[in-house]
């Protein structure tokens, strides 16, 4: 089956129900409504010009517009290339480049960023093919123009086990991000792997806060909702107000967010001023979690715990996900495997034997989710996939006795120091259990003597006059000698990702910037 097909198959038979509710106005689409405007979309860009296998940028914040761009673009038969809200122009032609882009979809208020990375294409002898503004724009196709479309949607013949659905880039927490080719089938099949862990009942809230320009907010915020019938609230952004608010408001069941989200929900004392009792589900992905942090988050809500899940861009996203039934979840991890998938946890030494349980190495993934490659790139998708199909996964982790997966850090996030190997993760989620510490990130920095150690980066709770000696002897105090955070430095925020992630890339070109 199409993507399209796999998500929007039924949308005709929940018909009246909403599919979609703007969550700051009320707007509402139905399924009936998103039905009819994919199929008029995908006739719309066909006449424009759109052909089968082109590649459709979607440059646009969340809206209840956005997947009828979105399913109208794959239903048309192109690969669309979602690009994050905070992108330059400079990156903006960046990825329309690396990604052989011919279209691209944006809003206006996006429309300057859109048309200064089309002039440098231009000026590259690559110019796009046009540029789609959704909410309309002097001179460009809008998304009502489209909707007027008369014509039938177009035939296809595409074969959904090669066809590449979408290409989104990776986060570029560790390197340069990187566009990942994931087919109709390995997205729709990992939607039916999660069935069991996550599947919201017809007309159920879920908000959708996470952007839908990362694979985590489209797949479990956008194409597993919509494929079951229930109901997404829809916000632009993170803002804790406006999210305590909206769920109190809109009566959302379930929530779906990254660690950002749990710490507000956890410190932040505005939580306390709203009805947050409707939530009956809310996941983690994304990056670490702390546990303490997300038991006092649970307590908040009523929860009895907090779900985890793992995944990553080129997994479709999922391979971990937390079972809600289950009665004993082991806290800490992020639960089981999804079905059809395969784990191997190999060793760190450079012999990469195959280890037991409870021992830690690096997590090897195999399953229909596997990417199909990193578009472009041979070399890379032979660096990460074997010849056997085993998706290295260069995240650390083990099983625990029971078959829960614990998620460590990521290879090369660890820290040498002098012979032995720090986690920053377990740093940062003792740091985060000070009172007076709202944020925190450590990474690696080499001394004086070239010796690489921990540094930790703080943000302070509002009032706190808390000293860098305070803070580096408060984890000495819990930690073997050889964790010790060795540096601390004071910032206003931690530099995140719109998903959620630390950007510890622009932590390390501080400390560069500040040794220069
Ligand atoms: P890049 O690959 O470009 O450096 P990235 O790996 O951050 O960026 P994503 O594909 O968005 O890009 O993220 C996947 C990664 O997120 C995983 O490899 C893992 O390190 C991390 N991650 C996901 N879920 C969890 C989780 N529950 N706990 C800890 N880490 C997680
Ligand atoms: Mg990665």
């Amino acid at each position: 089956l199409a993507l399209h097909d796999a998500v929007l198959g039924e949308a005709e038979r929940h018909g009246d129900r909403p599919a979609l509710i703007d969550g700051i106005t009320g707007e509402t689409v139905t399924y009936a409504q998103l039905a009819h405007a994919v199929g008029r979309v995908a006739a719309g860009l066909a006449a424009a010009g759109v052909r089968q296998g082109d590649v459709v940028a979607l440059f646009s914040p969340n809206s209840i517009r956005y997947p009828m761009a979105f399913f109208g673009a794959t239903r048309a038969g192109a690969t669309v290339t979602p690009v994050s809200s905070l992108t330059t122009h400079g990156e903006l032609a960046g990825q329309l480049t690396d990604s052989a882009a011919r279209w691209l979809m944006t809003v206006s208020p996006f429309l300057p960023t859109a048309r200064a990375a089309a002039e440098k294409l231009a000026a590259d002898g690559r110019p796009l093919a046009g540029i789609l503004v959704l909410d309309g724009a002097e001179g460009h196709l809008s998304l009502a123009d489209l909707l007027a479309a008369t014509g039938p949607a177009p035939e296809l013949a595409l074969d959904p086990a090669e066809a590449v659905a979408v290409l989104p880039y990776s986060s570029g927490t560790t390197g340069l991000p990187k566009g990942v080719m994931l087919t109709h089938r390995s997205i729709a099949t990992n939607l039916a792997q999660t069935d069991a862990v996550f599947r919201p009942k017809p007309g159920e809230r879920v908000l959708a806060v996470l952007p839908f320009f990362h694979i985590y907010g489209l797949a479990a915020l956008l194409h597993q909702p919509l494929r079951c019938g229930a109901t997404v609230v829809v916000l632009p952004r993170f803002d804790l107000e406006q999210f305590c608010r909206t769920v109190q408001d809109q009566r959302v069941q379930s929530v779906l967010a990254a660690p950002p989200i749990v710490l507000a929900l956890a410190k932040h004392p505005v939580v306390e001023q709203y009805d947050l009792s409707s939530v009956e589900y809310l996941l983690c992905a994304a990056a670490p979690l702390d546990g303490e942090l997300a038991e006092i988050c649970a307590r908040r809500l009523g929860l009895s715990h907090i779900l985890q899940g793992y995944g990553m861009t080129e997994l479709s996203p999922v391979s971990h996900v937390m079972d809600p039934t289950d009665p004993d979840p082991s806290p800490g991890s992020v639960g089981r495997m999804v079905p059809s998938t395969e784990l191997r946890v190999t060793a760190l030494d450079g012999t990469g034997a195959d280890l037991g349980t409870g021992e830690r190495g690096e997590l090897l993934i195999r399953g229909p989710q596997v990417m199909k490659g990193y578009f472009g790139r041979p070399s890379d998708t032979a660096a990460i996939v074997d010849d056997d199909g085993w998706l290295h996964t260069g995240d650390i982790g083990f099983v625990d006795e029971r078959g829960y997966l614990h998620i460590v850090d990521r290879v090369k996030e660890l820290i040498k120091y002098k012979g032995y190997q720090v986690a920053p993760a377990e740093l940062e989620a003792l740091l985060l259990s000070h009172p007076q510490i709202a944020d925190a990130a450590v990474i690696g920095v080499r001394d004086a003597e070239g010796t690489e150690c921990p540094k930790a980066f703080v943000v302070r709770a509002p009032g706190s006059a808390l000293t860098e000696q305070e803070v580096a002897a408060f984890v000495a105090g819990q930690v073997a000698p050889y964790k010790k955070v060795r540096a601390v430095e004071f910032l206003d925020a931690v530099p995140k990702s719109a998903a959620g992630k630390i950007l510890r890339r622009e932590l390390r070109e501080r400390e560069a910037a500040a040794a220069r």
